[in-house]
């Protein structure tokens, strides 16, 4: 399983969701602490944000299919790259999977980013002409996209009733909403003054960490955050 993180808030650097904290994503890329499948996440990194500047609605991304522990030019450049509204992501490629930079995640339509932590069985998805890759991430990522953000939790009930086994940890984001769905996986908030994380996993030990319980749907706007229970079938 990959690890992710999103942020929506105030204007913070991307080393400071990414790099700085003590058992952050690039901790997490060697040393998960709460990651039930996989030891590492070596396969790769990406990170996709909404540029702190009036008039770029366009998700900017960087990704990479090497360990983000030794990427010095990233480290180099994101003290300075600032964000109200980012994705990020770790990778641990699931076995069959292709190892390229277009495999890892965030995802984009041009207008939402998306990082998928967990696995689905391929043949449930449909197949789509505007997948990124073959890997199952990018074909999940263009079911959600096709489906829209509104039916993003029916989508993933759908997804799951036809994988039983799937883990579909879904982190989207479009600047001014982020949501996220724990299902088959962990998932955690922090409220801090300036602004909202959601997270795989806590990276720090900050007491005001809180997990979201399994098969949820958690969204995050200026107006608050809902928490919303995903059913596994309509008016169950
Ligand atoms: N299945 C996806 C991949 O192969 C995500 C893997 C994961 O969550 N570890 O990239």
């Amino acid at each position: 399983m990959c690890r992710h993180l999103g942020w929506l808030g105030a204007p913070v650097s991307v080393s400071s969701l990414v790099l700085d904290p003590p058992q952050g994503l690039r901790v997490q890329s060697y040393a998960p602490r709460r990651q039930k499948h996989g030891l590492m996440n070596a396969d790769g990194w990406g990170v996709g944000f909404f540029a702190d500047s009036v008039g770029d609605a366009t998700p900017r991304r960087w990704r990479s299919p090497a360990p983000l522990w030794g990427d010095a030019s990233f480290e180099s450049v994101a003290p300075v790259l600032r964000s109200r509204c980012v994705v990020a992501a770790v990778r641990s490629a699931t076995v069959g999977m292709p190892l390229e930079a277009s495999a890892t995640a965030p995802f984009t339509d041009g207008q939402w980013l998306l990082s998928h932590n967990g696995v689905v069985d391929r043949k449930v998805l449909p197949l789509s002409p505007t997948a990124e890759s073959v890997c199952d991430s990018a074909l999940l990522a263009a079911a959600v996209f096709s489906r829209g953000m509104d039916a993003l939790g029916d989508t993933i009930v759908e997804v799951g009733a036809a994988d039983p086994r799937a883990r579909l940890n879904i982190l989207v984001a479009n600047g001014s909403r982020l949501v996220a769905t724990a299902w088959g996986d962990t998932l955690s908030i922090l409220r801090r003054v300036d602004g909202v994380v959601l997270a795989s996993e806590p990276y720090d030990d900050d007491p005001d960490w809180e997990d979201i319980p399994d098969r949820h749907l958690v969204e995050v706007t200026a107006d608050g955050i809902v928490l919303t229970a995903l059913n596994r079938s309509k008016g169950s």
